[in-house]
């Protein structure tokens, strides 16, 4: 029998990909806004708190088990900032290019040895909203930070994401190669591995 999963996002490329895994574990997912269930706040410090927060709202608001992400960049540099703060870290009005200049200039005066910088991606799956025990998954990609944009494909942080083993930014590599190598590729097959344990 299939089950209905929530998906805490309302990001249709996500629902796709998770759509594709949950599918061969028998799970439909559907996006929150299909229950009229509103974006949660995110109030917690750190990725982990925020998906649990994301995830037990959604849960709690429909009833079925759910699904929440949280990712970001972490820049050792700048002691893991922008972290979880990484959609806005240049304020309000933040966007993709305003967000890059502002961590381009914060890294103004750093060699390129100390620009060490990883993309972080959490995943968390509940059963219901009082949960003891959620699902918890991580992946993070290693790179760098550079010193001007290069490529134009990706999104967020991409253009200024070195990638040491493949010699390029991650604006630069192909949709698929990045949806098998990224951070959200590595939580989201440790998730399924978890799921298929349950
Ligand atoms: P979200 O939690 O997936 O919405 O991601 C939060 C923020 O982290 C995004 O708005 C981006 O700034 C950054 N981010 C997360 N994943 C990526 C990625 O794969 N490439 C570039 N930026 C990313």
């Amino acid at each position: 029998m299939t089950k209905t999963v929530i998906l805490a996002s309302g990001n249709p490329g996500k629902l796709r990909e998770f759509n594709i895994l949950l599918q061969q574990v028998g799970f439909n997912v559907k996006p929150q806004s299909e229950f009229d269930v509103s974006n949660a706040e995110e109030t917690g410090l750190s990725f982990i708190e925020n998906a649990i927060i994301k995830a037990r709202h959604a849960c709690a608001n429909t009833g079925h088990p759910a699904i929440a992400d949280d990712s970001g960049i972490e820049v050792d540099a700048l002691q893991g900032a922008p972290g979880i703060y990484s959609a806005r870290y240049s304020g309000e009005g933040a966007n993709d290019q305003t967000n890059n200049q502002k961590l381009l200039d914060a890294l103004k005066d750093v060699p390129e040895k100390q620009r060490t910088a990883r993309y972080q991606c959490l995943l968390v799956f509940m059963q219901h909203e009082n949960d003891p025990t959620p699902i918890i998954a991580q992946g993070s990609w290693e790179g760098r930070i550079l010193e001007k944009p290069m490529g134009d494909g990706g999104f967020g942080y991409d253009p200024i994401f070195w990638v040491p083993t493949h010699n390029c930014s991650s604006a630069q590599m192909s949709k698929e190669e990045k949806n098998r190598i990224s951070h959200r590729a590595i939580a989201m097959q440790s998730l399924m591995q978890k799921i298929r344990g349950l």
